[in-house]
């Protein structure tokens, strides 16, 4: 749009554009005031402008067009330049407008994308900076160790468990290769074997490793993965080593395979040593009946004598297949409510002599112990096994500690072993000061006859005994050792709230002078033993009846025509335990004497109850103790419960 206006503020001449911009066209508009046309809005964004052009500048100014009728709205640029006659006096201006509505949206738009781009990159960087910050986070804090490589495998970062691993920084690693860092280097072949991964690695192919290795913090185990990380394109441009530690779980593996081990070896010691006990039984017994024939003849000294020898054999074999049993955790046990204090201060004499000159013995007991149910004679017999052990271990002389104290095993402690229970315990630690062991023995020394000690030393027993009576009374074994540091072998008794005292019973009616022509009722399976049971039992004067098992005996009991006083019954047998069949004796006859051979109970821990009221035969037994336990059995007033 072209116009010229006069001082006066009218137009002279306006061009055609006029017309289309304001309806007003070229011949019209001479004589119209600019305000007029160009509305009083507009103009007035001008009137500053046109000062400065009165003066003879050239201004521009944008002005904003409000629609008219022949057009929309619209945004100008307008230059407004003077004009001069002659004399240089101001005669006019000339106003020169172009219409930049489209190149004001257009700027519009350009600074509104402007901003949205700035913003949009400020949100990103933000984000980006998040996501790192949540990234590193996570790669700091984890737990696995992680480790990223150049292909070359030289340490571009390390995570903080990696390189607290290792008790290293992360700045001494960064350019190193990775196979010489202290997670590998400690551990030989090892690294040959990370450095072949790692190549592979390279050319994109990942692999996993078991690896136990010897780290600054200790040994540890891992699963250590070793893998590249892909580029836009598909190529390894970048490796990572991640170990995930496996210390605990190992640890846990082998301690369960352990048990599992024990316990079949237990299964298997049980069974032999029932069978044992069955045939050292009948050994015994006819050795006796042929030395009681013999020694009726003249001259047979020699043959006697070797009599007393096959007894002497049969009763060290019969030690021998106690000692399989409590490892079995088959023995019968007396279990009964103990304070550990005054068990092991009762052992401080024997336990001196035990000991000799050399070794030291110190025994830290506790005030206020809590109790715990066990049999007595076999906690006495552990202490002794652990106290002989340490001794052997202190040829030089050392001290042997006892020490005695509540303790209390934790949830989580109990969950890290496949056979701890969690709770109040009692303590009966032994250590000693003694030459130790090594990883290799530790691992063994549950086994039965495993023993270091020379032949006729050793007999490989101990131990495991200590380990059968332990578990027996639902307690838990710790052993400790390395070598020369000495030998710390812990007890741990569940608590009991009983107390020391005994239990309240009361006598029943004895019923008396029945030695003799008491009627005894014999439960055995094993034909061979019942026989041999009822012909002692028939030869001192006693009525026998016999039943090769259990319902057999009830049906026996059960007949009016029949008075039993005492029942005297195998405790393992088919069909019916020994365990079942005096409960259900003492149903029909509640005075019911009742003398168990044992040997092979099992199930003790269920029937504690019924131990303590009756009498207890360990196989194998001679004629002489069979007949002194039946005695005894018929004579002692008969305990019954209130
Ligand atoms: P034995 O004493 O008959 O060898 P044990 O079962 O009592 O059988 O012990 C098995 C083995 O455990 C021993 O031969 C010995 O190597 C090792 N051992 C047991 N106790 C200790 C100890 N206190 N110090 C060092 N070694 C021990
Ligand atoms: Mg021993």
């Amino acid at each position: 749009m072209i116009a010229h206006v006069g001082t006066d503020g009218r137009y002279r001449f306006g061009n055609d554009a006029h017309l289309h911009w304001f309806g007003v066209g070229p011949d019209a508009l001479p004589g119209l005031s600019v305000a007029d046309v160009l509305g009083e809005d507009a103009f007035a964004t001008m009137e500053s402008a046109l000062t400065g052009v009165r003066m003879g500048d050239r201004r521009s100014v944008e002005v904003r067009l409000a629609a008219s009728p022949v057009s929309p709205a619209r945004q100008a640029q307008i230059d407004l330049v003077p004009e001069q006659n002659d004399d240089g006096i101001i005669v006019g201006y000339y106003m020169l407008a172009r219409d930049i509505t489209e190149l004001k949206r257009a700027e519009a738009l350009l600074r509104e994308s402007n901003s949205n781009l700035q913003r949009e990159v400020r949100d990103r960087t933000e984000a980006l900076a998040g996501s790192q910050k949540r990234l590193a986070a996570l790669f700091e804090s984890s737990f696995q160790l992680q480790v990223m490589l150049d292909l070359e495998g030289r340490v571009i970062d390390a995570n903080r468990a990696f390189t607290s691993a290792i008790l290293s920084e992360r700045a001494d690693l960064v350019g190193q290769p990775i196979v010489m860092s202290a997670f590998f280097a400690g551990s030989p072949g090892v690294g040959a074997e990370i450095s072949g991964s790692v190549t592979r690695a390279a050319s994109g192919q990942a692999s996993k490793h078991e690896m136990e290795l010897a780290l600054p913090t200790g040994k540890r185990s891992f699963e250590v993965s070793v893998r590249p990380l892909f580029d836009m394109d598909g190529l390894p441009g970048a490796l990572v080593i991640e170990a995930v530690e496996t210390t605990a779980r190992r640890l846990a593996e082998q301690a369960l395979r352990q048990s599992q081990k024990i316990e079949a070896i237990g299964q298997l010691t049980g069974g032999i040593a029932h069978d044992f006990n069955n045939i050292l039984t009948i050994i015994a017994g006819s050795a006796e009946l042929a030395k009681i024939v013999i020694e009726r003849l003249p001259g047979a000294e020699r043959a006697s004598r070797a009599l007393d020898n096959t007894l002497k054999g049969v009763s060290s074999a019969a030690s021998l297949t106690h000692r399989l049993l409590a490892f079995a955790r088959r023995q019968p046990l007396r279990t009964e409510a103990v304070n550990c204090n005054q068990q092991v201060l009762g052992m401080e004499d024997m336990l001196r002599r035990t000991l000799g000159e050399l070794v030291q013995l110190k025994l830290l007991t506790s005030p206020n112990l809590w109790n715990v149910e066990v049999d007595a004679s076999q906690l006495e017999a552990a202490v002794l096994n652990l106290a002989v052990n340490a001794r052997d271990a202190m040829p030089e002389g050392g001290t042997l500690t006892i020490e005695v104290s509540n303790t209390h095993v934790s949830d989580a402690d109990a969950a890290a072993l496949p056979e701890a229970n969690a709770g109040d315990h009692v303590m009966v630690r032994v250590r000693d000061t003694g030459a130790g062991m090594s990883e290799e023995t530790l691992a063994r020394v549950l086994e039965p006859f495993f023993t270091t000690k020379e032949v006729g030393r050793g007999t490989g027993l101990g131990l495991p005994m200590v380990y059968g009576f332990v578990k027996q009374s639902r307690g838990q074994l710790i052993l400790a050792s390395e070598p020369g540091a000495g030998t710390s072998v812990t007890m741990l008794f569940p608590r009991t709230n009983k107390a020391v005292a005994h239990a309240d019973f009361v006598v029943a009616p004895v019923v008396d002078a029945m030695r003799h022509s008491a009627t005894v009722l014999v439960a055995e399976d094993n034909d061979d033993v019942r026989a041999y049971v009822v012909e002692v039992l028939r030869e001192v004067g006693y009525r026998v009846l016999e039943a090769h098992d259990g319902p057999a005996a009830l049906r026996l009991l059960e007949r009016s025509d029949v008075t039993v006083d005492m029942l005297f019954s195998d405790i393992v047998m088919p069909a019916m335990s020994g365990w079942d069949l005096a409960q259900k004796a003492r149903q029909i006859h509640p005075h019911l004497r009742v003398l168990f051979a044992s040997g092979y109970p099992r199930n003790v821990e269920d029937n504690e109850h019924e131990i303590r009221n009756v009498g207890l035969l360990s196989k194998p037994f001679t004629r002489s103790e069979l007949t002194g336990a039946v005695a005894s059995v018929l004579e002692k007033p008969a305990l019954v419960e209130s």
